[in-house]
């Protein structure tokens, strides 16, 4: 068996190679890279399948996290609560605009938010005399987070909720797609995500007609007209060529989402029989991933890591150390033991290899392996 990569980018390239490159020609051949047609049919064609009514591109992920709290302005050196497993962008934001993340729990079987720790939280700080002003709820892995609920707690306690889905462009609960619970939301284009380019690209996503037209002046560097700036602004746009790739992409993005899960549901099938070493995610009912990572927890994770990558299989540790453990929130003084669900997934948490193009017989390779990894 060859080399298995955890993400096989360049066979994914190699499928609309032919297609991609005839349009970014035509991108450097038309004389606009920015601002252009592309990002703007770009904008409306993924306003429209998300159902919402104002869409920005912009420059990543992170980018697109950072204006929406720039753009809501919220008072300084409030709290906003988050989940502290996750990528630190969706944290590194808030400290970004003067505000302060205050980290809460998962829960084992999605590894998104617990409503019970989210909740405690909320009130820990209340009693403390401490204001929240908002929660980014994340929705890892490709999972919708528990958006109804942590939405109704925050219309209840007057906060803002936004959405980090980043790892879950596409990804829905009933009908309702996720990016459209909350004030707003920010995703990513990097290229391991869902729908993705060959770099740095994100977007903003809201219904609110006010706060679209702020992000837009924002990532123009705060400029309202030409060479006049209202606010502090950043170059975070994105660009044509982005754009127009992703703009092929997105052609495929569901036929790739049903791929994902046809690989998905073929590892539960047979992993199942590992339980109790290995214990597979659950997938809540109406609940529809974009499955953007496959992640089990696993008994000595790394042992078998190691055992399969020694038969040439790559894994991947989504997230090994928590964020509230990390030595740049150390002044938000969190400590081991705080977060313990948390804790103990960063002990189990291993990424099997997922992307459209895997095959079936390099899936049945990876349970195999796995399976031979428990037998010893
Ligand atoms: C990837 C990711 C981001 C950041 O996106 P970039 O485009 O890399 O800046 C933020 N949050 C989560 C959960 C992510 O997975």
């Amino acid at each position: 068996m060859e080399k298995i990569p955890f993400i096989d980018l360049k066979r994914n390239y190699e499928v609309y190679k032919k297609e991609i490159e005839k349009e970014i020609l035509e991108v450097f051949r038309s004389g606009i890279y920015l601002n252009g047609p592309q990002t703007q049919k770009l904008e409306n064609l993924l306003a429209n399948y998300l159902g919402i009514s104002y869409a920005v591109g912009v420059s990543s992920g992170t980018e697109a996290l950072f204006l929406i709290l720039k753009a809501l302005d919220l008072p300084k050196n409030t709290y906003v609560l988050v989940p502290s497993f996750t990528f630190v962008a969706t944290a590194e934001v808030i400290v970004r605009v003067g505000l302060i993340p205050y980290f809460v729990d998962v829960e084992e079987g999605t590894y998104n938010i617990s409503l019970e720790s989210f909740k405690e939280s909320y009130e820990k700080l209340k009693k403390k005399r401490k204001k929240v002003s908002a929660v980014i709820a994340v929705s890892l892995f490709g999972l919708p987070a528990h958006l109804k609920e942590i939405k109704k707690f925050c219309e209840e306690k007057g906060i803002y909720l936004i959405e980090d889905i980043c790892q879950a462009f596409g990804a829905k609960i009933g009908n309702k797609k996720v990016g459209t619970f909350g004030i707003a939301s920010a995703t990513s284009f990097y290229p391991t995500k869902p729908l993705s380019t060959f770099g740095d690209a994100g977007m903003v996503f809201t219904s609110h007609k006010n706060l679209a037209k702020k992000v837009r002046i924002l990532k123009e560097h705060g400029q309202i007209k030409p060479y006049f700036y209202k606010y502090h602004g950043v170059n975070g746009r994105i660009d044509e060529i982005h754009s127009a790739i992703l703009l092929v992409k997105f052609k495929y993005f569901e036929k790739e989402i049903a791929l994902r899960k046809a690989i998905v549901e073929r590892y539960m099938g047979n992993l199942k029989d590992l339980v109790p070493y290995v214990k597979l995610p659950q997938f809540p009912k109406n609940y529809f991933s974009s499955y953007s990572l496959f992640t089990i927890r696993a008994k000595n994770r790394d042992k078998l890591k190691a055992f399969l990558e020694s038969k040439g299989i790559m894994t991947g540790v989504y997230y090994r150390k928590p964020l509230h453990l990390q030595p740049v929130y150390k002044d938000l003084n969190f400590k081991n033991g705080d977060l313990p669900i948390t804790e103990r997934l960063a002990k189990e948490v291993l990424s099997l290899p997922l992307h459209p193009y895997l095959t079936e017989k390099e899936i049945d390779y990876v349970i195999l392996s796995i399976k031979e990894f428990y037998k010893k």
